[in-house]
């Protein structure tokens, strides 16, 4: 895995409930995304599972945890449902989710691939509790918005509390932003981690595959 990633994504927003505690933390994820790069794109396709169990492995738990501007319950159990624009290889999408779901398995979720849904261009946040939607879209007026700068991804969480999130959104380009480590960044959000260079959290390129010891502090369940 020699290649160099130009990772997805970078805004994280609260669908519903911002709280004034987490508004700073979002403010300097969206300056930090306006600050990115342009970098040149390596989509990363099918990164082997068990290197989730490998990184998640070496990664010691003692670290000083990152704040998070919310934090998934460990309690929730959670589902990737997916929906792919027509044309867009289904399949694929399904084989890119392996890796983050057993990333997250590790890190002691109750994780799971979940349902298949029917596209639809702007698709909603869902209302059940634990899901997290994930939609690949080739919507040009949808892909426009992910085309911001370096940007192959946006994720949203939303949760009834100012301390949980409760039901996720990501929503990737299908033409580059579809990769197993965009998903995993994505994921990352909705868990509660801002941007950070040499993890998985980075906006540039040159990333890591997984959490660093600090987030994974701040978002362990095990
Ligand atoms: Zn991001």
């Amino acid at each position: 895995m020699g290649e160099r990633i130009a990772l997805g994504f970078v805004a994280v927003l609260v669908a519903c409930g911002l709280s004034g505690s987490a508004a700073p933390v979002q403010a300097a994820v969206v300056a930090e995304a306006a600050a990115a790069a342009p970098a040149e794109w390596q989509p990363t396709y099918d990164i082997d599972p068990d290197l989730a169990d490998k990184l998640v492995a070496e990664t010691p738990r003692g670290a000083a945890p990152d704040a998070v501007w919310k934090r998934w319950d460990c309690q929730l159990t959670i589902n990737l449902d997916y929906a792919a624009a027509p044309g867009v290889d289904i399949n694929k999408l399904r084989d890119q989710m392996a890796y983050p779901i057993r990333y997250l398995q590790n890190l002691g979720y109750t994780a799971a691939i979940g349902n298949e849904l029917p596209y639809m261009v702007n698709m909603p946040m869902p209302a059940t509790p634990g899901t997290v939607v994930i939609v690949a879209t080739s919507d040009r007026s949808e892909q426009a918005g992910l085309a911001f700068g370096t940007h192959r991804g946006f994720s949203e969480g939303a949760g009834a509390s100012d301390a949980a999130v409760e039901s996720g959104r990501i929503s990737i380009m299908s033409t580059n932003g579809m990769s197993s480590d965009v998903i995993l960044h994505e994921l990352g959000h909705t868990l509660g981690l801002a941007h950070k260079d040499g993890s998985v959290m980075t906006i540039t390129a040159d990333s890591g595959l997984g959490f660093d010891a600090a987030e994974a502090a701040a978002i362990d369940c095990r």
